[in-house]
């Protein structure tokens, strides 16, 4: 991975050229928290990112951070205080623990909370190791019938939850998403299984427009070089037979967001999930006189619960969005095969023993 130019990992590279194994002390878990063995943890872009860039957007990787936020694992110490989980229970574990003090935390706006603390997001580590001391009311026991690798998947599934529910969907919403990376897919499931009559789903690979149909899309519209927006936006309609009254943007593409506004039936809303270039150029008074409303998405907020039933009870199914799986000693060939997307790569997945 070149990741030389980055100064901190020029620095990293004169103590440990590799430092994909490193030994750092188990922590004892405080009276409110339990100590995990960590199972597996799947690599999110952000992830690759950060190793790649050493930042995103104003939080910058200025000393060594321990990679790592969509994990599942097993408890193995409680803190005195714990009531709710036990040793050997199995759980998901929800990375962003807000301070449940502020305003934003008062109010369940938790995802806002300006003092979060978030596995993985500078310079908090994130939880890519053995053992890992976490919140335990941020913990989510999983049931038998779901595995610790669809534990792990309940971040991605969360941020999905957290669009859908921000752009409402119901029985009889026309869904465009643009962009069928793991959090386009994600969203495509729950839309699904919250009831929109048609899912259509865009991305610039067929490879990844081939898993959306399988996972369920009504159909899927690859968005070719050349193409003008005008003509995208009519082939869209044609592929619902109207315009979508709900779109959510899962690329952060100028292109993208500019096709989820002026895709999007008038009176309806355009979610943004995707993150990409800080500014970009969007025809907002097209917006405004067609009152569409649009609406930004922060990863989730008490949508764990509502990730872990839809799983347990089959109405969504995110096993087949893990295409590779390394051992923890493999982190190295595992974010390679993350950042090229190798091998059709949609999620890869670590295991930690
Ligand atoms: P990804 O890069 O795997 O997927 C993005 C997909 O969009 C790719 O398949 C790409 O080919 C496609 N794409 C790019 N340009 C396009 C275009 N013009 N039209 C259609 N498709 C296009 O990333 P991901 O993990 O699926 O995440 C998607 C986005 O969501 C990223 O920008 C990520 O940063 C963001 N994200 C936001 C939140 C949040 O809380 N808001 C949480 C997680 C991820
Ligand atoms: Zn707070």
């Amino acid at each position: 991975i070149d990741y030389k130019s980055h100064p901190v990992n020029r620095d990293l590279q004169r103590f440990n050229p590799v430092r994909t194994k490193e030994n750092t002390p188990i922590e004892e878990p405080n009276e409110d928290e339990v100590l995990l063995e960590m199972a597996c943890v799947g690599i999110c872009g952000s992830d690759v990112h950060y190793l790649v860039h050493g930042r995103i957007g104003d939080f910058i990787v200025d000393k060594p951070m321990i990679i790592g936020h969509e994990a599942a694992g097993v408890v193995c110490k409680l803190g005195k205080n714990v009531k709710n989980l036990k040793v050997g229970d199995r759980v998901a574990i929800e990375p962003g623990v807000p301070c449940r003090v502020c305003n934003f935390c008062k109010e369940g706006s938790y995802n806002l909370c300006p003092d979060i603390i978030f596995c993985a997001t500078p310079p908090v580590h994130g939880n890519l190791r053995r053992y890992y001391k976490h919140a335990a009311d941020f913990c989510f026991k999983l049931p038998a019938n779901v595995s610790l690798e669809e534990g792990a998947l309940l971040e991605p599934l969360s941020v999905g939850v957290h669009a859908c529910k921000r752009a409402h969907i119901d029985i009889g919403s026309n869904v465009l998403i643009l962009g069928a990376g793991p959090i386009g897919l994600v969203s495509l499931l729950v839309a699904k299984a919250m009831g929109a009559c048609k899912v259509v789903i865009t991305d610039l690979l067929q490879s990844r427009l081939d898993v959306a149909k399988e996972l369920g899309a009504d159909a899927t519209f690859l968005i070719e070089k050349g193409m003008s927006e005008e003509d995208n936006i009519k082939k869209i309609h044609e592929l619902f037979g109207e315009a979508p009254n709900r779109t959510i943007d899962a690329s952060g593409a100028q292109a993208s967001i500019r096709l989820a506004i002026l895709g999007t039936k008038s009176g309806g809303i355009a979610v943004l999930v995707g993150m990409g270039a800080p500014e970009i150029q969007v025809p907002l008074i097209n917006a405004l006189v067609r009152e569409v409303d649009i609406r930004g998405v922060f990863r989730y907020v008490n949508d764990y619960a509502d990730a872990l039933s839809l799983v347990a009870t089959g109405k969504v199914n995110v096993k087949p969005l893990i295409t590779h799986n390394y051992k923890i000693e493999e982190t190295r060939e595992a974010f390679e095969t993350a950042k090229t997307g190798r091998g059709g790569a949609i999620k890869v997945m670590i295991h930690c023993k």
